[in-house]
């Protein structure tokens, strides 16, 4: 599949990798927009959060609980982080495979640009 993420889970791009298992991928985000930014990656192809439904929303839980694992191996639990999806055309996103930013070790402006 021509597929950015695909292929990093697929081991066919390079990317830091800083948690793998059967269900999710994170990787540091390739252009950083705060000194922490990891992508949270579910292996399962789905374009955004609007294809999660009934069988696959435990994904949901297994993201959130690995943002609270990263948030404590990088430091940024205690002084707070933004997890953000970007969602279709008018939300910013480029890559149509789900990922949640993980972002932290700076102030997070509101509202966003
Ligand atoms: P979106 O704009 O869809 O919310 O987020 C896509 C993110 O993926 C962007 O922050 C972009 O920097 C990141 N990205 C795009 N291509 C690559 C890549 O090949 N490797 C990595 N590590 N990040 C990528
Ligand atoms: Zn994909």
């Amino acid at each position: 599949m021509d597929c950015v993420f695909c292929k990093i889970i697929n081991k066919e791009i390079p990317a830091k990798i800083v948690y793998e298992d059967e269900d999710l991928i994170a990787i540091n985000d390739a252009n950083p927009q705060a000194p922490i930014h990891l992508l949270l990656i579910p292996k399962q192809h789905l374009k955004s959060i609007m294809e999660i439904n009934d069988e696959n929303a435990q994904i949901l839980e297994q993201i959130i609980k690995l943002a609270q694992k990263l948030a404590g191996e990088f430091w940024i639990d205690e002084k707070g982080f933004r997890l953000v999806v970007n969602t279709g055309n008018d939300g910013g996103q480029t890559v149509p495979h789900l990922h949640f930013h993980l972002l932290g070790g700076r102030f997070m402006k509101w509202p966003p640009g």
